[in-house]
């Protein structure tokens, strides 16, 4: 007996982020999976949305600005300029801001040091919040007295782990609910669903800077 031919739904469910699988990828085709208004929704995309204090990148989707990349689920809700109108099925090329991504990336990473020799050095410390932009990034912490003192040891090791070009393994620890992790054998394996360099020497060199943010509040700046 010929056992039945399945149907192939070729279209997912949920926006493919191959922004995971190949942070490095700077143009990707796409299908529209769907349209209201000018907000739009792919079956694939490279084109990061806002998460973990990581910007959203910057560029185009078949040709049109995109104003806003938003994140609703596993879906990634793209607002596009207004002008054109798309159909469900029609192929997009996608194009993203490279410059401004790697240095995103970079910056990220450096801020995930950072942070790992934060914890080592400080057990408990608490992370008030941290912000990745593309030309700066920052981690608040609760503390009370100053970070000036430590500053430099913490920038010293920090710039010892970069320039030892130390490779990072990023994967998945849940496939279903998306969750996923960054590791550098022996030193940290960190929950984060950004995207992340693949050898910790990409960054170059690392400037940590001290800024007071309130009272019992210390904030470290992170410049490349
Ligand atoms: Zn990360």
């Amino acid at each position: 007996m010929e056992p039945e031919k399945m149907e192939i739904i070729e279209k997912p469910q949920f926006t493919r982020k191959v922004f995971w699988d190949n942070p490095y990828l700077t143009e990707l085709k796409a299908k529209i999976t769907s349209v209201e208004d000018n907000n739009i929704t792919l079956n694939q995309t490279i084109f990061y949305a806002f998460s973990g204090g990581q910007e959203s990148d910057e560029g185009t989707i078949g040709g049109n600005h995109v104003l806003q990349a938003k994140k609703e689920g596993k879906n990634i809700i793209y607002t596009i300029e207004s002008g054109k109108c798309y159909n469900v099925g029609d192929e997009v090329t996608i194009s993203i801001d490279w410059a401004r991504r790697y240095e995103l990336m970079k910056l990220h990473f450096a801020a995930e040091i950072v942070l790992e020799l934060m914890y080592k050095k400080f057990p408990g410390i608490e992370k008030l919040g941290a912000h990745i932009a593309f030309n700066k990034a920052r981690i608040d912490f609760k503390y009370d007295g100053s970070l000036a003192d430590i500053l430099s040891e913490i920038e010293k090791v920090a710039n010892e782990i970069i320039s030892n070009k130390v490779v990072v393994k990023s994967d998945f620890s849940d496939i279903e609910n998306e969750r996923r992790y960054w590791e550098i054998t022996g030193f940290a394996q960190v929950p984060c669903g950004g995207t992340h360099i693949k050898n910790t020497g990409e960054i170059g060199r690392v400037e940590l800077k001290r800024k007071t943010a309130g009272k019992g509040k210390e904030r470290i700046e992170i410049n490349l």
